[in-house]
C-alpha cells in the first residue's frame, strides 16, 4: 500500500510499504480521508512524542476492509472513523482511571501507524459507525473530540463571557461547544478576517482583529470594548505571543485556558501577584480520551457544524504541499487529505 513514511524528522517520502496485518480484535481500515492537523507540524519537526519512522495522521475515515476473528460487531464496507489513542490498562493512571494521562500513550499518527495511508489497523473499541455522516464530517470527529474534552476541562458556567484567540479548526468547533454549553458572550481575536467572518456565523458573538505585528492595537480594543474582561480566556493558537498577554483580558476569578499545542521550548511570563490577587485558574487541555462517541452526537446534532471548516484538500501523493499548507499558517482552517 502507499503510505507517508518519516525516516526521521523533517524526512518523508510516499513510498509502497507493507499492507498492516490485523490481530483477533482489530479492523482493517481502508482510509478514505485524514485530517492535516498543527499536531503534525510539530510531528514533522520531531516534537510532541514523536517516534520514527513514523506513518503520520490521526483524523481519518474510511471503509472496513477486513475484520479479525473475534470482531462481530463491524462488517467488510461498513463507513467509520476512529479514535486513534490507545491506553495500555495498566499503568499508574490509567489504573486510577485518568486514562488520558497514560504513562504508556500511544496514538496512531503519532507514535504508532497513522492514517495518511491506504490502509491502517485500529482497535474494535476505537472504531466508530459513521451512519449518514459524510466522510467531510466524519473526518471532523477527532477534532471535535479534542474540543468536547476542552469542553469537560474548561467547565463552562452559564452565562460566562468567553475570548478565544484563534481561528483553527478545534477552535471554531470549541466555539460552538462554548455557546451551546451556555456562554452568554463568545468573543473571537484572530488575525485573518475571512476566519473571522467564519467564526460569525457559527455563533461566535463578536470578532476582534488580531494585530500580529502590534499587540498593543487588539489589546487596547478589547480593553476598551469590554473593561471587565472575561470570565474564561483561552488560547487556540499556541502561539506564545498570544498566550502571553492572556492574563490582562481575565476577569477575577476567571479561567485561562491553553488549548491550543504551543512549541516545546516556548516559555511565557506572568505575574504570581496577579494570579494569586485575582485567583485566575490556569487550565491545560490535552487531546481527548473516550470523547468520540460525544464528538459524534454533537456533529449528527447540528450542535458542531463542520462544512465550513474544510478550505483545502490534497491528494496523498500531494501530502508534502497539504504540510506546507498547514505550516503556513495562511488562508486555510482546515486541510484535508484524500486517500484513493
Ligand atoms: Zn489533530
Ligand atoms: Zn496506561
Amino acid at each position: 500500500m502507499k503510505a507517508v513514511y518519516y525516516t526521521q524528522a523533517e524526512r518523508f517520502s510516499v513510498r509502497e510499504i507493507d499492507l498492516p496485518e490485523i490481530k483477533e480484535h482489530q479492523i482493517l481500515l481502508k482510509v478514505k480521508a485524514c485530517g492535516v492537523c498543527r499536531t503534525d507540524v510539530h510531528l514533522h519537526h520531531g516534537e510532541f512524542m514523536a517516534k520514527y519512522p513514523l506513518i503520520p495522521g490521526h483524523e481519518f475515515v474510511g471503509e472496513v476492509a477486513a475484520v479479525g476473528k473475534g470482531v462481530t460487531e463491524f462488517a467488510v464496507g461498513d463507513r467509520v472513523c476512529a479514535d486513534n489513542t490507545e491506553l495500555c490498562g495498566y499503568c499508574y493512571y490509567c489504573r486510577r482511571n485518568q486514562p488520558l494521562y497514560c504513562e504508556n500513550f500511544y496514538s496512531l499518527g503519532v507514535n504508532g501507524p497513522g492514517g495518511f495511508a491506504e490502509y491502517v489497523a485500529v482497535n474494535r473499541d476505537k472504531v466508530f459507525p459513521l451512519n449518514e455522516l459524510s466522510y467531510d464530517q466524519g473526518v471532523m470527529v477527532e477534532p471535535t473530540a479534542c474540543a468536547v474534552h476542552g469542553l469537560d476541562v474548561i467547565g463552562v458556567r452559564p452565562g460566562d463571557e468567553v475570548l478565544m484567540f484563534g481561528t483553527g479548526p478545534t477552535g471554531l468547533i470549541l466555539a460552538q461547544l462554548l455557546k451551546h454549553a451556555g456562554a452568554a458572550k463568545l468573543v473571537v481575536a484572530a488575525s485573518d478576517e475571512r476566519k473571522l467572518e467564519v467564526a460569525r456565523e457559527l455563533g461566535a458573538d463578536e470578532a476582534v482583529k488580531l494585530d500580529r505585528q502590534d499587540y498593543s492595537v487588539h489589546e487596547r480594543e478589547l480593553r476598551e470594548r469590554f473593561t471587565r474582561g472575561f470570565d474564561i480566556v483561552i488560547d487556540a493558537t499556541g502561539a506564545k505571543e498570544v498566550i502571553g498577554h492572556m492574563t490582562k483580558f481575565a476577569k477575577k476569578g476567571a479561567k485561562i485556558v491553553i488549548y491550543g499545542v504551543a512549541s516545546h521550548d516556548d516559555e511565557v511570563s506572568f505575574s504570581p501577584y496577579e494570579v494569586f490577587q485575582k485567583e485566575l485558574k490556569i487550565i491545560g487541555s490535552f487531546a481527548q480520551t473516550h470523547c468520540f462517541d460525544r464528538a459524534i452526537a454533537y456533529i449528527r446534532g447540528g450542535v458542531v457544524r463542520t462544512e465550513p471548516l474544510v478550505t483545502h484538500r490534497f491528494p496523498l501523493e500531494e501530502f508534502g504541499k497539504a504540510m506546507e499548507q498547514v505550516e503556513s499558517g495562511r488562508g486555510h482552517i482546515k486541510v484535508v487529505v484524500d486517500v484513493r
